[in-house]
């Protein structure tokens, strides 16, 4: 289909008419870009079904078990990954069809909420690159993360709505369907052989699998990512049809938007398990009828399970295997235990998840049943290592004070579990779990986060791709290790100077793009410095905000005082029912406001909020930016994975000693980032007293209590927006050090200003080493680590 020009157009043509019965020169840019990518999902039919084949001779599978997976769009990483992109850009352009419009068209698939997600999917493109059998199991949420559209510098969120138009590359199975118990009760049965249990008069909820192809990059593996749908079930009789419909197709209505804090909601407990029991039985369907020994489960099949969302898996192959296969319960465990691996992605309390037994237990009966006798047998081990200590038993158990604790469960029924940079390895080994640690220390391991090359350099910096490819060759396409042969150009004036113009033509493109999404005019020699991720109080955007008004104040007190221009880009979705976070983002709008509307201060601060942030936004923003953002309270970012979006763009972290920042600085070396604030421990033994006095801070910088001052004072708005911000950093003791860490940051940005103005052989240089040490934080290397350690493929 892609060999050969003329047949090419003359194909999309003719596809293009009959698909629409519309003639070529009338046909509409959404028209095309289904028609193409309809072509390349047929394109790759072959090489999937014979992907599907090699893996039935007996490879090992790994799946990996998601609630999240942040995707953003397809058609131009598949291309890429399928070597067709150029080819098809000329082609189409002979047809006067940019193919960048095209890809423009398609929406983003937001099926998750940031990092988590995003993680998820880098993870699937690292699989299929590096040829291993592994797929994705998730939900296929009809309407992914809401849309945030902002008025009047407040947030409004707008239903996403990605399946408009059907959605081109996945295909329904309604053949694979299965169907899903809630609710009912459990049958005792009482035999000879044993007691037997059965889940009866259960209301049933269908799940029908819609299949995606991972391209792989070289093309060579097609991997599946399968999203299940809710549906109504055939198994359940219709008593009130209308309200059955409505709660059975809730299921897969949306993505609950926040991955750090979890509502008590029976909806988001029957998402989980409604993802795990249909995972699950395809799992073993396809293991059993490839003629897989049930008893040799673990030996054939590795599950992952992505945080705690997707525990229940562990129940619920137990359920399987006890119920519908009749092992016995230490035949069960003994396989369980060796299929499930878990990864652990934030030691913030607010965020593990703890199911009150009073909503479990009646949704899950058999589900809890199993779950009680996990923990019973637990305790009973933990009471033979530590006699008589009850209260460490109690602190560890699975089930107590009326709630089920995820996280236990997921250590007690996995072989492996891992952290996700090593700085937060290490807190959950000595503080978090430690206790399981001492229980267990050979199950725990690190995994530092990693990002797939191919989508945040091949295909979003092209013109970065390309330099690089002229300068090292193109092997760091393929391996992005080779990235280390760029570390001898950070002297070389002439490779200098063509990176200069890529960062400098990026910062074209994305000011351009500012100033049709937001009217504002930004200078592309003035520095980017970018903080682009979730709003969260411990991501502390702040800090930024509050340095920016500083900023502002020093200037506006002083004219004489020195500054590079600077334009300072946000980009971030607060969930809707995070007031705090909201009224951050409004914070960001009116020191806006204040900052690019006064004379004093035009042209040389410029603050810029660009709405409804999402990987496709990502894309545009990461390969313009100078300075990267990663300014989280230490100790409670797990590892961050924008940090490494940008290094490998040549952007240098402003950043804490936090997740994946400190492996960062240990790649750069400490003289290409920008380290500053408290350390972990400090801020952790800070924490254990109690907080830290921040009223003296106030008290004793005039810059700061002048800043905070105008939070209150009108300056901003004189309807009191700010007191609650106000308030939380004097009256609440200013819980992530903000105030504290203030003045280090400011001094640390005044040098990094220092040297972007003055330095400019220096900036060049460090922005060399961040691209030659960004190799190591590829997802192929974390993937690989998990396939050799975790998985044993
Ligand atoms: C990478 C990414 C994130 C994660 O960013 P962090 O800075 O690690 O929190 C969130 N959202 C999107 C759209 C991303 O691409």
């Amino acid at each position: 289909m892609f060999s050969d020009k003329k047949a090419f157009q003359e194909s999309f043509k003719k596809r293009l008419e009959q698909s629409y019965s519309i003639s070529f020169q009338d046909s509409t840019r959404a028209q095309q870009f289904v028609t193409l990518s309809n072509m390349v999902r047929e394109h790759i039919s072959s090489e999937w079904i014979e992907t599907n084949e090699r893996y039935r001779k007996g490879n090992k599978q790994v799946y990996y078990l998601s609630i999240e997976f942040l995707l953003g769009r397809l058609l131009g990483q598949n291309l890429i990954n399928l070597g067709l992109y150029e080819t098809l850009e000329t082609w189409l352009a002979d047809l006067n069809i940019p193919l960048d419009e095209l890809e423009e068209i398609e929406p983003d698939a937001a099926l998750g909420n940031g990092g988590l997600g995003r993680l998820a999917a880098c993870f699937l493109d690292s699989l299929a690159s590096l040829n291993l059998p592994g797929h994705g199991c998730g939900i296929r949420y009809k309407h992914g993360l809401f849309e945030q559209k902002m008025v009047d510098g407040f947030q409004m969120e707008l239903p996403e709505n990605w399946l408009r138009y059907g959605y081109v590359w996945e295909v329904r199975k309604s053949d694979l369907s299965v169907d899903v118990p809630f609710w009912g009760s459990v049958d005792v049965i009482e035999r000879k052989e044993g007691t037997k249990f059965r889940h009866v008069d259960a209301e049933y909820v269908r799940a029908v699998p819609h299949d995606m192809p991972v391209v792989g990059y070289g093309g060579e593996t097609i991997n599946t990512l399968r999203l299940w749908s809710a549906e109504m079930s055939t198994m359940t009789p219709m008593h009130d049809v209308l309200k059955y419909k409505r709660e059975t197709e809730a299921i897969s209505e949306f993505l609950y938007p926040d991955d750090s804090n979890d509502e008590g909601k029976i909806l988001r407990l029957k998402q989980q398990y409604f993802l795990v029991s249909a995972s699950i039985r395809s799992i073993l369907r396809r293991f059993l009828s490839n003629g897989g020994e049930l008893k040799e489960l673990h030996k054939h099949v590795a599950i992952h399970i992505n945080d705690t969302h997707p525990v229940l898996a562990i129940p619920e192959l137990m359920r399987l295997l006890l119920d519908e296969y009749q092992l016995s319960w230490d035949e069960a465990w003994h396989i369980t235990e060796r299929t499930f691996a878990y990864t652990n992605h934030t030691t913030l309390s607010e965020a593990l998840e703890r199911w009150p037994i009073r909503i479990f237990k009646p949704l899950l009966p058999r589900i809890f049943m199993i779950v009680e006798e996990i923990n019973e047998r637990f305790c009973k081990r933990l009471w033979e290592e530590y006699p008589g200590e009850w209260g460490r038993i109690e602190k560890m158990a699975i089930v107590a004070n009326g709630e089920v604790r995820m996280a236990h469960l997921a250590i007690a029924g996995s072989h492996s579990i891992n952290g996700v940079a090593w700085l937060h390895t290490e807190i959950l080994k000595n503080r978090e779990m430690n206790d399981f640690y001492q229980f267990q220390p050979e199950k725990f391991n690190n995994k530092t986060n990693g990002i797939t090359h191919r989508r945040w350099l091949l295909k979003a910096n092209p013109e970065l791709t390309s330099l690089l490819t002229e300068t090292i060759g193109d092997g760091f396409q393929k391996d992005a290790a080779e990235l280390s042969k760029l570390a001898p150009y950070a002297d070389d004036s002439a490779f200098l100077q063509k990176l200069w113009d890529v960062k400098t033509k990026r910062k074209e493109i994305l000011a351009k793009r500012i100033f049709e999404q937001n009217g504002v005019k930004v200078d592309p020699s003035s520095i980017f410095d970018v903080q682009v991720k979730r709003l969260h109080a411990y991501k502390r955007q702040l800090l930024n905000v509050l340095h920016i008004l500083a900023l502002y104040n020093k200037v506006k007190a002083d004219s004489s005082y020195q500054m590079a221009p600077r334009t300072f880009i946000f980009g971030a979705k607060a969930s809707p029912g995070y007031f705090y976070a909201k009224r951050i983002i409004k914070l960001i709008h009116s020191v806006a406001d204040l900052v690019n509307n006064d004379p004093a201060t035009k042209g040389l601060i410029t603050v810029v909020f660009m709405e409804n942030y999402r990987v496709s936004l990502a894309e545009d923003i990461i390969p313009a930016a100078d300075i990267s953002e990663q300014i989280s309270t230490a100790s409670k970012e797990a590892s961050g994975t924008g940090n490494m979006k940008f290094m490998m763009n040549g952007a240098i972290t402003m950043g804490t000693l936090d997740g994946a920042n400190v492996e960062i600085l240990e790649q750069t070396g400490p003289d290409n980032i920008f380290i500053f604030g408290l350390k972990a421990e400090e801020v952790m033994s800070y924490d254990k007293e109690g907080g830290y006095r921040s009223m003296d801070y106030y008290h004793h910088d005039p810059l700061i209590r002048r800043t905070l001052d105008q939070l209150v004072d009108g300056t901003l708005d004189d309807k009191g927006l700010f007191g609650v911000i106000y308030d939380s950093l004097l009256g609440e003791n200013d819980q992530y050090f903000v105030l504290k860490d203030f003045e280090s940051y400011r001094k640390t940005q005044e040098e990094a200003g220092r040297i972007y103005a003055e330095d400019q052989a220096r900036w060049r240089k460090m922005m060399v080493n961040n691209i030659s040490g960004s190799g190591i934080f590829s997802s192929d290397r974390t993937i690989k680590e998990y396939a050799k350690e975790i998985w044993n493929i």
